[in-house]
């Protein structure tokens, strides 16, 4: 047995080849860390009292994966327990984004409660916010074989209609062929997700969402991640007083109880 090439002696076919690969820890300056637990004490001096509140981690279109700022969205509705991310606040702060910024995930804060780990409402929450973030930040992953059963090849200027009807899927080419091989793009997009207490502490997940764009495959997945603070020049310091007025002005603390209380 003779092989024309060490290409032949290789098992049939990758089926799936990296392009780039999605964030699997959450980078953030100091800036943005920093401001998180100052958005809580400005909630805690203006209020008297912790409210959890929700804002948007914002990166530069640059470098989508390091969270430089947190930007603070409209909030609805702000109990000691709960707050909702409604969609449409997602669409209306997007819309007063400078360009050169993007949103890449969301943080929310559980205020003085000791609950430091996402819960069941979050999932919720994130729900709403995955959707619209990941195809903000979406990058082509990889390319990924498409099996194909009964795959038609004919060549574009000879055949006939009953060739046509033959197999699951034609492919047409400018010249005979007698094998091919699809393979689809499959893009992908992450959302950061951090939650903070008064006292400091946090936690993040990244949730993921990938899609074929040919077979339209779309597979959703999340993982817990380690936080990195990393120092970026040009990161402006932090006016408290502007970020106070900013929490008076979006965070709207609601004392009575929802009826049906979800937590936290
Ligand atoms: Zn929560």
């Amino acid at each position: 047995m003779r092989f024309r090439s060490l290409g032949d002696l290789k098992k049939p076919g990758v089926l799936e080849v990296s392009l780039t690969a999605l964030p699997e820890e959450v980078l953030i300056t100091p800036f943005a860390f920093s401001k998180a637990f100052a958005i809580n004490e400005a909630v805690q001096r203006l209020f008297q009292g912790s409210f959890e509140w929700y804002g948007f981690t914002l990166a530069r279109r640059s470098e989508p994966e390091l969270v430089v700022d947190v930007g603070l969205p409209q909030n609805d509705e702000n109990f000691a327990e709960f707050t909702r991310v409604g969609a449409e606040r997602i669409a209306a702060f997007l819309e007063t984004l400078p360009p050169e910024l993007v949103v890449n995930g969301w943080v929310h804060s559980h205020g003085d409660l000791n609950f430091q780990e996402f819960s069941g409402t979050d999932a919720a929450n994130q729900a709403t916010v995955l959707d619209y973030v990941t195809t903000l930040v979406r990058r082509p992953l990889a390319k990924r074989e498409v099996l194909i059963r009964d795959l038609a090849l004919l060549a574009k200027s000879d055949f006939t209609m009953e060739e046509l009807a033959v197999g699951s899927v034609t492919l047409i080419t400018d010249a005979p062929v007698s094998e091919a091989r699809i393979r689809e793009t499959v893009l992908g997009g992450f959302c950061y997700a951090l939650v903070v207490g008064d006292g400091g502490w946090h936690r993040q997940e990244i949730h993921y969402k990938t899609r074929g764009l040919l077979t339209g495959v779309t597979e959703v997945s999340h993982r817990e991640a380690e936080l990195r603070v990393v120092a970026a020049p040009d990161i402006p310091t932090l006016e408290l007083a502007v970020l106070q007025e900013e929490v008076r002005q979006k965070i709207n603390p609601l004392r009575y109880k929802p009826e049906k209380l979800e937590r936290v």
